[in-house]
């Protein structure tokens, strides 16, 4: 079997992993950099098949570009199908806004969807001489690690989360020859998800004891419906805006995917949805607003801001992880964030909590060695070295993109 990444190699971001042997070729994922513009991985090679991990777009961005000149076949989870089509268009929508080069256009995603084949957890289909088998992930709802078997087998696991959340179960090991596995946080572990979450809802609870308002910035895939189930019990007014929304719709929509599907529309039917102007100057009347952009860069979040910006009683409590270069990080390590050009200082008061998606480092060890594979290749990491110092017993590489080789 030969390897070899078109992106996502040594960088979190823009995967796409290309497997070839003798008789048939496919992708895992083809994702972009969300950068402005998004940054592409290297051109698309022909393949047979495309499986998709979940609708992140670092992990799907760039999908569309495949269905120019081609129709490979998409394998994915119903959930995550779904869920890739308000991104995929609302891409096309920053490209004309912003101006960015047109990489890819309407008529590429209606293919693609034209090519998409559902797939069940743990249900094995054969595709050209392999097997593949989806299992979840863990990361957010739908997101999945593909199992191939043609002789050996070798897995990839797109992002992973290990531990269980309000919203989902956490990933399993599955026994596999090659593990191809993702490793954003080597090297650092999280703090346990249940303190990090008593700690959130004891500080949201003491910011609107005092009067204050709280803003919860928030991806519109899984957090904001993590955080509608956070928030559920606390007895509060809890406003949702943005994308979130939409998706929150399709996770209601989509059995088969959440812990509890019932625990999650009892939640959801707490909240109020801000859909419109109208109601969006009023949403303030709320204790609480989950919104996007995660980052803040863009999305109603920033309209929020600011209104509550003189406020020192109010909060802005970030619980995802803010990429360089953006709003987000800005606003952590400078207390400033740029709203329609212009430089803004917030009153408020600015806290994160660590509610990651993606396995810690020892939650990622632990998960290979329930996989115990004979060959392992980190990727999807700025930080490999620790991992696969961690890792001596076994035989690590750490591709770059680019690279081809061989395993078996
Ligand atoms: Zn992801
Ligand atoms: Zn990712």
């Amino acid at each position: 079997m030969k390897i070899k990444f078109l992106g996502g190699a040594e960088e979190v971001g823009r995967l796409a992993v290309r497997i070839e042997d003798h008789d048939s070729s496919f992708m895992v994922d083809y994702g972009v950099i969300p950068e402005k513009p998004p940054e592409y991985p290297m051109p698309y090679e022909k393949v047979d098949g495309i499986f998709v991990t979940h609708a992140h777009l670092d992990h799907i961005g760039a999908l569309p570009v495949c269905y120019h000149n081609d129709r490979p076949d998409l394998y994915a989870t119903a959930m995550t199908a779904s869920s890739m089509r308000p991104l995929l268009e609302d891409s096309i929508k920053i490209m004309d806004i912003e101006g960015y080069p047109q990489r890819f256009n309407r008529d590429d995603i209606s293919s693609l969807f034209g090519s998409v084949t559902t797939a069940k957890y743990g249900e094995s289909f054969p595709v050209g001489k392999f097997t593949a088998t989806p299992y979840t992930a863990g990361h957010i709802p739908g997101s999945t690690m593909w199992k191939f078997e043609n002789g050996s087998s070798i897995m990839v696991t797109g992002d992973l989360y290990t531990k269980d959340t309000n919203l989902l179960t956490g990933a399993k090991p599955v026994k596999a020859d090659v593990l191809v596995m993702e490793s954003t946080y080597a090297g650092k572990n999280h703090e346990e998800r249940e303190d990090v979450v008593k700690r959130l809802r004891s500080r949201i609870k003491e910011v609107i004891d005092n009067g204050g308002k709280v803003i919860l910035p928030s991806f519109a895939l899984g957090r904001t419906q993590e955080l509608i189930m956070v928030l559920a019990e606390m007895g509060l007014n809890v406003a949702t805006d943005g994308m979130g929304n939409l998706i929150t719709g399709i996770y209601l929509n989509t059995p088969g995917f959440l812990r509890s599907r019932s625990d999650f529309r009892k939640a959801v039917g707490k909240v109020r949805q801000i859909r419109g102007h109208k109601m969006r100057e009023a949403a303030l009347d709320n204790d609480v607003i989950v919104t996007t952009s995660g980052m803040l860069d863009g999305g109603p979040v920033l309209n929020y801001i600011q209104r509550l910006a003189d406020d020192q009683e109010s909060a802005i409590f970030l619980t995802g992880y803010q990429v360089e270069g953006t709003n987000g990080r800005s606003l952590i390590e400078t207390g400033v964030l740029n709203i329609a050009g212009a430089p803004v200082r917030p009153s408020m008061q600015i806290e994160f909590f660590d509610m990651s998606a993606h396995a810690g480092h020892d939650d990622l060890i632990s998960f290979v060695k329930g996989v115990d594979p004979q060959k392992i290749i980190l990727c999807h990491g700025e930080n490999r070295e620790k991992l696969a110092e961690a890792l001596s017993d076994y035989d690590v590489s750490l591709p770059m993109n680019g690279n081809e080789f061989e395993v078996n």
